[in-house]
């Protein structure tokens, strides 16, 4: 099983058409691609419709990521398994992912947290998010060791990882990597950037993604490809680092067919979440103080099941 694969794309699709079906991706050396772009494509198959974001080479075949416009689960599939032709953003078909890039294109950008932060409908469920910053720090072992989410089968979390962080961090990404293949964990992966850029000293409108010289494209670009060469199916899904954008970048962003991720429960910062809440915790060791107002609130928790997978906030 690869990780990130959509059960009803496999369902769709032959195995054979699958970039990672079959293979165990935490056991690989990193894949080599090339040719990686941004194609925006509407495609068939057996009657069932899927919107490709991207396109690339590797292994001698022409691949896609693709994503089911209404469930938002993606998938990387050979591109000849399916039928596609060229769209606009507003070629779309009516869906819960055009509605969503729709609404992010339209709002009031604000610097601090622009994106989705709460259940768009009326799910009580909470969606946990864990952002992996750069960081030479160990993961946090008391988050996903906890007794309630290391006995909870398919626990569904958010994982938004920067390219610095996996650079650090080989054995524990791969650690993470086969809780998801041993059912543990049910990953959707959240792109976080590349480099993800921070100074302290700077004010926030030109710090993280909004500093001096930052390409936003290679930001988003590269770390996909970084995720994909490591075995992750990318998701939908963007963690602005900081929670920090503005109107330009949130454009670019839905150019590329890409969700900002923000959140109403930062629990560091003191919010407390409510039923549909977008949580947010550090797993890079950066922040223990909010692992520790996590592990409070599982202790209240008596249902699991109340945790959902990122796909469900629609
Ligand atoms: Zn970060």
């Amino acid at each position: 099983m690869a990780l990130g694969f959509s059960a009803q794309a496999e369902s769709i699709l032959p195995q054979s058409c699958s970039l990672f079906k079959g293979r165990n991706t935490a056991m690989q050396a990193p894949l080599a691609m090339s040719d990686y772009h941004v194609a925006l494509r509407s495609c068939q198959v057996q009657g069932h419709s899927f919107v490709a974001l991207r396109e690339f080479k590797t292994s001698n075949k022409t691949y896609l990521l693709i994503t089911d416009p209404t469930t938002l689960k993606t998938d990387l599939v050979d591109k000849s398994c399916l039928s596609c032709e060229d769209i606009t953003l507003k070629q779309l078909p009516e869906s819960h992912f055009r509605g969503a890039l729709k609404q992010q294109s339209q709002g009031s950008f604000p610097l601090s947290n622009d994106g989705i932060r709460h259940a768009q409908t009326g799910s009580k469920g909470y969606f946990l998010t864990v952002d992996l910053c750069p960081s030479h720090k160990e993961f946090e072992k008391n988050l996903f060791g906890n007794q309630k989410v290391s006995t909870t089968s398919n626990f569904p979390v958010a994982v938004a990882i920067s390219g610095g962080w996996i650079a650090h961090h080989q054995d524990e990404f791969n650690q993470l990597k086969n809780q998801v293949l041993d059912g543990q964990l049910n990953v959707t992966w959240v792109n976080h950037s590349y480099t993800h850029p921070y100074q302290k000293s700077l004010p926030l409108d030109r710090n993280f993604l909004l500093t001096s010289g930052t390409i936003f494209a290679d930001e988003v670009l590269k770390q996909e490809q970084y995720m994909i060469s490591n075995g992750l199916v990318p998701s939908v899904y963007f963690r602005f680092p900081g929670l920090i954008s503005d109107r330009k970048l949130i454009l670019e962003l839905t150019s590329y067919g890409l969700l900002s991720l923000g959140s109403d429960a930062w629990l560091a910062l003191g919010q407390k979440p409510t039923p549909g809440s977008v949580i947010l915790v550090h797993g890079n060791g950066n922040e223990p103080y909010g692992i520790r107002l996590f592990t409070a609130f599982l202790q209240n928790i008596t249902d699991m099941s109340v945790f959902k997978p990122m796909n469900d906030i629609f």
